[in-house]
């Protein structure tokens, strides 16, 4: 029977051979062909003459041939296919390199469409190597020409006319998946018009409905099935409801300082969500230094205060051991067992960790990805935080939750993003912003600098250090690389350590030291018995050493905004004035932009919009990574506003018609059910 899913082998032509090539591209089946989308086109369909023709651009001309064919052979490996023609008010060649052939096609008399480059030499018009077909013939040259990404061995014409004849075959298989209702509304062509003028545009105009449909539906797709399986959890899944936890205001109250404006609200929005009956699910996006820590700290209080085990996981040793290591102090005073979890540790300690979280004897646990391992079991696990989520992929995240009975769920990110796009990628989550730093937070001043100015920072850091201070100097690389222009971590060390800084006490940091080494470095950098850090990029997130008040960064045009701007978020978290220097080599456009956006913002929000626009969202978000469907035509970005469209009709639809019900909405249900089977994010 005949059915898109069947194999691409059922069209005509595409035999063993070509059905591996399209492999290659990601396409199976006949559907797969119909979505597998043009990268770009070509606009074939202006005619000119060749008066009004621009020279050095593709132009579509209508010629009549005048003469036959000359060849000329300037030298050895080049022929010259010259053929003369005249159009409405000129004359000029068709010009062929290398490609005789096409010197008896061309019939004296008879008219042409031709499509090639203007090309002048003297006053002789040329049309380089044209594509050409004879006037009365189906038009194909004069259209919008799609142009495909492409994969060795298929060429551009080869797919055009395996998708031209598979849309000719099957095009009625395809099922409307719009409501009417919302095609009416929005005046969206339907979907067998739309895919065939995405492939094979019958004007711009209707390319521009085609795209304009597809997008839509793409982005409706998606952002339905995130909402679904929010509703879905939150309607079906019973959650933890956690007893009010009266000691949770002395916890507070007994802190060294008292919670900011957001960090209040936050806390109770969180508190809410753990009072009700349900699963909770909820981010928690907050600039680098917002203090987010105490707010998951708060939240496991209450959690542990309720009967329930906690977790939370970080995503290096480093961080992991510094949250355990505050958790001892802010729970040490309450009978409250808090053990660290992480790879490093001996077989036997792990053994005994292990144990007794399975027999409920221990309360918090605090590790790294050593937390999701299947080994790890807990007693009663009821409530897990994963710290920095944007390291973790979407599956780690469930892999975490599924080690208790529909926990609820905290995840905690210092990489804001503005709501419409925090509504897709996390739109399965509830969120809230701490959008406040702690009072007295001087603004860290930022400088980039060239690689001549090192001198000057160095001794800006010497008087820095004689004054208390501490300093973290980053370098991208551990061992020397091919490239010698950057600076090698080890190399550095060497250098500050015997030379620059020989009178100050220097560490090193990197990724390939042993765990117990890394920990050791950590913990005298922080009890100040280091002065300088060199380290990698091993303490980009989450790392607080309050009196370090210097981050140089070496080689920064290697670095994107995101990290420049964890990074710079080591320092400006004690009373001192902190500052950031950027070793900049690159004067490429975009290192400039970055170190221009760097100096004049320490703001997490704009420096991630901005982010998102050098980036482009696709390399932003790594969708897949976060266990989306590919979006393959619409861009998150370029197509916000059909976005927030789609986005508050996905919110009408949920809470109008939840279910979906009704003949009008049987394809989109389909589709949803299709594309979001295997994508369960959280559940
Ligand atoms: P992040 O949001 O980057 O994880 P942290 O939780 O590490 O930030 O907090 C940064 C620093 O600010 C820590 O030293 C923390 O103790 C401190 N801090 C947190 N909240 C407050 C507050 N309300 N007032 C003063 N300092 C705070
Ligand atoms: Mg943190």
């Amino acid at each position: 029977m005949d059915n898109l899913s069947n194999s691409v082998r059922y069209i005509k032509g595409v035999g063993p051979k070509k059905s591996g090539h399209l492999k290659r591209l990601g396409i199976k089946t006949i559907k797969d062909l119909f979505y597998y989308f043009p990268r770009e086109y070509e606009d074939r369909s202006n005619y000119t003459t060749l008066r009004e023709a621009a020279v050095g651009e593709k132009a579509s001309l209508e010629v009549e041939i005048l003469a036959g064919p000359q060849i000329i052979k300037p030298r050895r490996n080049l022929s010259i296919l010259k053929i003369p023609f005249r159009d409405e008010n000129g004359h000029g060649y068709l010009v062929w390199f290398n490609q005789d052939y096409h010197k008896d096609k061309l019939i004296i008399g008879e008219s042409y469409r031709v499509n090639g480059k203007i090309n002048r030499m003297g006053m002789e018009y040329q049309v380089m190597n044209p594509a050409y077909e004879r006037v009365g013939g189906e038009d194909r040259l004069g259209r919008i020409i799609p142009i495909y990404g492409l994969t060795q061995g298929l060429s551009n014409n080869e797919l055009s006319k395996i998708i031209s004849s598979s849309i000719k075959a099957y095009i009625d298989l395809v099922d409307e998946v719009l409501p009417n209702e919302l095609r009416r509304k929005y005046r969206l062509i339907g979907i067998k018009e739309a895919l065939k003028n995405i492939h094979f545009p019958s004007s711009k105009e209707a390319l521009h409905q085609a795209r304009r449909r597809l997008i839509f539906e793409e982005l409706l797709i998606l952002q339905l099935g995130l909402l679904l399986m929010k509703t879905k959890t939150q309607l079906e899944e019973e959650g933890i409801e956690f007893p009010a936890c009266s000691d949770l205001e002395g916890f507070i109250g007994g802190l060294p300082f008292s919670l900011t404006g957001a960090q209040k609200r936050v806390l109770s929005e969180i508190e809410e969500d753990m009072g009700k009956a349900k699963q909770m699910n909820r981010l928690v996006q907050g600039d680098v230094g917002s203090g987010k820590t105490i707010i998951a700290a708060a939240s496991i209080f209450r959690a542990v205060r309720g009967g329930y085990q906690a977790a939370m996981m970080a995503p290096t040793e480093i961080l992991a051991r510094q949250h355990y290591e505050s958790f001892l102090s802010l729970f040490g005073r309450y009978n409250i067992r808090c053990e660290l979890l992480v790879g490093s540790l001996s077989q036997k300690n792990k053994e005994s960790i292990l144990d007794d979280l399975r027999e409920g004897k221990i309360d918090i646990v605090v590790g790294t990805h050593a937390l999701i391992q299947d080994r790890v079991e807990f007693y009663n696990l009821g409530f897990v935080v994963t710290d920095e989520q944007h390291r973790f992929g979407v599956k780690q995240r469930e892999l975490f939750s599924m080690k208790g009975k529909r926990p609820d769920i905290l995840v905690m990110t210092a990489t804001p993003i503005p709501r419409t796009l925090a509504l897709i990628l996390y739109g399965d989550l509830d969120i809230s912003t701490i959008d406040e730093l702690p009072p007295g937070r001087k603004e860290i001043e930022t400088y980039a600098v060239n690689p001549s100015m090192v001198d000057r920072v160095n001794a800006f850091i010497d008087k820095q250090i004689s004054e208390g201070r501490q300093a973290y100097i980053v370098s991208p690389l551990i061992e020397e690389s091919e490239s010698l222009d950057l600076k090698s971590v080890e190399e550095l060390y060497d250098n500050y350590k015997n030379k620059d800084f020989k009178n100050h006490r220097v560490g090193l940091l990197h990724g390939k030291m042993k765990a117990s080494e890394k920990d050791e470095i950590m913990e005298a950098f922080k009890n100040h018995e280091l002065d300088i850090l060199i380290s990698t990029t091993v303490i980009e997130v989450g790392v607080d050493v309050p009196n370090a008040n210097i981050m140089v960064i070496y080689d920064a045009e290697r670095f994107g905004l995101a990290q420049l701007h964890q990074l710079r978020g080591r320092v400006g978290r004690g009373d001192y004035q902190s500052y950031c220097i950027l070793i900049n080599n690159s004067r490429s456009k975009i290192a400039m932009e970055r170190m221009r956006i760097m100096q004049s913002s320490t703001d997490g929000f704009v420096i991630s919009e901005k982010d998102l626009e050098l980036r482009g969202p696709g390399e932003f978000f790594g969708t897949r990574q976060h266990g989306l469907p590919d979006l393959k035509i619409a861009n998150l970005f370029r197509d916000l506003n059909i976005l927030k469209v789609a986005q508050a009709e996905a919110q009408l639809i949920i809470d109008n018609n939840p279910r979906l019900d009704g003949q009008d909405y049987e394809g989109l249900a389909k589709r949803l059910d299709e594309l979001f089977r295997e994508v369960e994010i959280i559940n």
